[in-house]
């Protein structure tokens, strides 16, 4: 377990993608079923719904292997598939006026089920596209609205056909629709800033126990998780290990090779310990050049054995290309221990090891057997 200030907001994100995927797939496949039913449940010979709802089933459909497939990045499926979107509904919005004669009453209600979708048209520029894109896409659309509307009034205007209801519903539904975009384009922007808010307390959050130098853990998130295990150990009887490693004469190699060489060892011991344990287990830099691992549910021989395989790991090969070695202190948590006592233990451990000559691990089962 290592924690990692630059995988957060990366792994968040990915996450919300996740989620929005999902969120379009399903709505995709609900799009061509309302498609398909409608082809299938319509009554009256609509020619729009005969031709285009087929069109538009198979559009959808390929869409929806696009995003499952994830063959576009996310950003490009969003951008597509709200041109589409926007392309069918305006498209049937124009249809209607197109085939009017002087704008009825009847043709308003079968235009008023479409605004409705043409409402929703601008509020989901603002979930599938950015948010300067979601504002200009809105307002797009509106203009789109307008005009589409304007010419067929313009068109009973010439032949002195226009009547006053007509005019004031349509400058309703254009109101409505501009308040739609107002309030939206308002929540959008309280949202965004929420989430920059949530965004930077979790980065400041891993900034603060999270160590600059080697990106482990640091001493208040190690001290966190101890506490964590000891009243889980406490509570359930688990068992835990905790082991302290110290470089040894890592005071010489700075005076010899210099702080920056000794600055890469650290690093470099950070990434060789946390390849050698398990991804349940934790380490941590406790403070200049000493290490911490706790290893949940292990103890006994198999914390001498866990130390043990990082001393010789560490051994293998020069570390950034100086000789180190590590000295280890191996003790475990018993149920009337507290963090401090278990961490003095560890401590008491580690200073035997260093006073009977260094690079070895002193603690654990075995020494226990033999001391
Ligand atoms: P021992 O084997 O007994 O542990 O000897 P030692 O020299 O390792 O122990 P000592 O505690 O005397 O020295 C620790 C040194 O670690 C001193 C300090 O300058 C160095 N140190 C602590 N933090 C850092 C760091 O972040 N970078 C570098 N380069 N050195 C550090
Ligand atoms: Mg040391
Ligand atoms: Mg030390």
């Amino acid at each position: 377990m290592k924690i990692g200030v630059r995988g957060g907001f990366r792994d968040e994100f990915e996450r919300f993608q996740g989620r929005k995927r999902i969120v379009y797939l399903v709505s995709l496949v609900c799009g061509i079923l309302i498609f398909l039913l409608s082809l299938f449940l319509q009554e009256s010979g609509d020619t729009f719904v005969q031709v285009l709802y087929p069109i538009y089933a198979l559009l959808f459909a390929v869409v929806f292997v696009l995003v499952w497939r994830e063959f576009l990045p996310l950003w490009m499926l969003e951008v597509m598939m709200f041109v589409t979107i926007a392309i069918l509904i305006m498209g049937r919005l124009a249809w209607h006026f197109h085939f009017a004669g002087p704008i009825d009453k009847q043709l308003l209600v079968l235009a008023g089920g479409h605004y409705w979708a043409v409402g929703a048209l601008v509020v989901a520029g603002f979930v599938m596209l950015d948010y300067n894109w979601g504002l200009r896409a809105g307002l797009i659309i509106i203009v789109l609205s307008i005009t589409i509307a304007g010419i067929s009034v313009t068109n009973d205007v010439i032949h002195g056909e226009v009547s006053t209801e007509v005019l004031v519903y349509l400058l309703r539904v254009h109101l409505f629709l501009m308040l739609f975009l107002g309030l939206t384009s308002a929540a959008t922007v309280m949202r965004q800033k929420l989430q920059w808010a949530l965004i930077r307390a979790e980065v400041l959050d891993q900034w603060a126990s999270t160590d600059l130098l080697t990106d482990l853990a640091n001493r208040r998130a190690a001290e966190q998780f101890l506490k964590k295990q000891a009243s889980i150990a406490g509570r359930h009887g688990r068992r835990f290990s905790v082991i302290f490693a110290d470089v040894d004469h890592f005071k010489q190699l700075n005076d010899t090779y210099g702080h920056a060489a000794g600055d890469d060892v650290l690093a470099e011991i950070a990434r060789i310990l946390t390849n050698s344990v398990r991804e349940s287990d934790f380490v941590a830099r406790w403070g200049g050049e000493e290490f911490l691992i706790v290893a949940p549910e292990i103890a006994g021989e198999s914390a001498y054995q866990l130390a043990e395989r990082c001393r010789s790991e560490i051994n293998k090969e020069p570390v950034a290309g100086y000789p180190v070695t590590l000295s280890f202190g191996v003790t475990e948590f018993m149920p009337e221990d507290n963090v401090d006592k278990v961490l003095a233990r560890a401590d008491e451990m580690l200073y035997k090891a260093k006073a009977a000559g260094r690079n070895q691990v002193f603690g654990g089962e075995r020494s226990r057997v033999e001391s």
